[in-house]
């Protein structure tokens, strides 16, 4: 059997998730929404299954999601992308892992950044490809120019960005992908950008696509998942958008990892682009007074919280917290003698984690919060001893 993969435990979401289920404990580490999505889009998809074709859907993505990716990302983010620029995924892990294999011959060395999700570096490795990492450090995770420079060596190919990044919470400024277009054009790099979290920010602050900087429109694969957009993460509707000479190749892979996604699912997300702006911006109003609830409660509680800019999640900085306990053992005490399930950021490091910070996510009921903020009280005082 393959090393990689006979080798490889459970994801953490998952291997979480699962204990959370087996013990009815609260479940704020996997990122999912408590509630239901936009109505529309959830009634366009049954309609769909019943009144339209459940065969093959062409191989990347029915033309009028297309067109509306296209439209979405005009509207919201200025970029001028073609229907022909956007190839239709089941997820947007599926964009990285055909992205990937697409663009990576082994041997290629791959630039990113950890912390980082924890697809990439099996994905990188199944398609031949070496990953450089460029480490960022809580509380700031800020990208050193530096550290970026020391990674590049004749075999670098592309660079994988994850922007607004999961789990740090954080987005980069315009002067970062500045930075970073830059680079990418001084080495001649190819830039795929995971950008599932675009729309879920805080604070009025607006996400900026990589691909809309100078130099980037010709070399940067975008991609985006509807499972965010719409807080419906069972959907698997995602997308990678690149100019065509890219595309082509793109295309190429994913004929091959999936061909193809339901068709009902994606008339479903092309009626929520075209129709569900609002909802989109309801429902960012409405995970920040999570976020906001989550914040209040944990430090009314003793806990120093990081901060957070983007994402479902929030997280607790344990040293600074007084806790002497790693990531990985405050997670497992949390879930055994609190009854809440959390994640610990060293599973987002591939090499010399960061240890000491644990994420929450908090697009929950305000109940759901409030009785895990009691019960994570309640367990404080032991959870301080080692
Ligand atoms: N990339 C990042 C950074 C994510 O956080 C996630 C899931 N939350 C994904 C990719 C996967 O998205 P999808 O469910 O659309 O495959
Ligand atoms: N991206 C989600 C998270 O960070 C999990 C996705 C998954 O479980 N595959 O929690």
């Amino acid at each position: 059997m393959n090393p990689l993969y006979a080798g490889m435990g459970t994801t953490i979401f998952e291997a979480m998730s699962a204990r959370a289920r087996a013990t009815g404990a609260i479940n704020l580490g996997q990122g999912f929404a408590d509630g239901r999505g936009p109505e529309a889009v959830l009634e366009a998809a049954a309609r769909a299954l019943i009144e339209k074709s459940n065969q093959y859907p062409p191989m990347i993505g029915l033309p009028e999601l297309r067109q509306a990716v296209a439209d979405h990302y005009a509207r919201h983010q200025g970029l001028n992308l073609a229907a022909e620029e956007v190839i239709v995924t089941s997820g947007a892990t599926e964009a990285l892992a055909a992205s990937l294999f697409a663009l990576i011959e082994p041997g290629d060395e791959v630039i990113c950044f950890q912390p980082l999700y924890d697809a990439y570096v099996p994905l990188i490795r199944q398609a031949g490809g070496i990953p450089r990492f460029v480490r960022l450090q809580p509380p700031e995770w800020k990208i050193d120019k530096a550290a970026l420079e020391a990674e590049v060596t004749p075999r670098t190919k592309l660079l994988l960005l994850n922007n607004p990044l999961n789990p740090a919470a954080t987005m980069c400024s315009a002067e970062a992908l500045s930075a970073i277009a830059d680079f990418c054009v001084a080495h001649d790099l190819i830039a795929v950008c995971d950008e599932v979290w675009e729309h879920v920010t805080f604070d009025g602050a607006r996400h900026l696509p990589l691909i809309g900087f100078p130099g980037m429109r010709e070399r940067t694969v975008k991609i985006g998942s509807a499972g965010k957009i719409f807080a419906l993460t069972g959907f698997k509707v995602g997308w990678m958008c690149a100019a065509p000479h890219i595309a082509r190749v793109l295309a190429k892979a994913h004929q091959f990892l999936t061909f193809t996604t339901p068709p009902n699912l994606q008339w479903a997300v092309t009626e929520g682009l075209a129709t569900q702006d609002f909802w989109v911006q309801e429902a960012r109003h409405r995970f920040q007074q999570g976020r906001d609830r989550l914040k209040a409660g944990l430090e009314g509680a003793g806990f120093v919280t990081l901060p957070s800019a983007a994402t479902y999640f929030l997280s607790v900085d344990l040293a600074a917290s007084g806790i002497e306990l790693g990531d990985v053992a405050f997670c497992d005490r949390l879930i055994d003698e609190a009854g809440v399930a959390a994640i610990p950021v060293s599973a987002f490091y591939a090499e010399d984690p960061v240890i000491n910070v644990v994420r929450f996510c908090f697009v929950k009921e305000d109940a759901t919060l409030d009785a895990a903020i009691e019960r994570i009280a309640g367990a404080r005082a032991a959870l301080g001893k080692r």
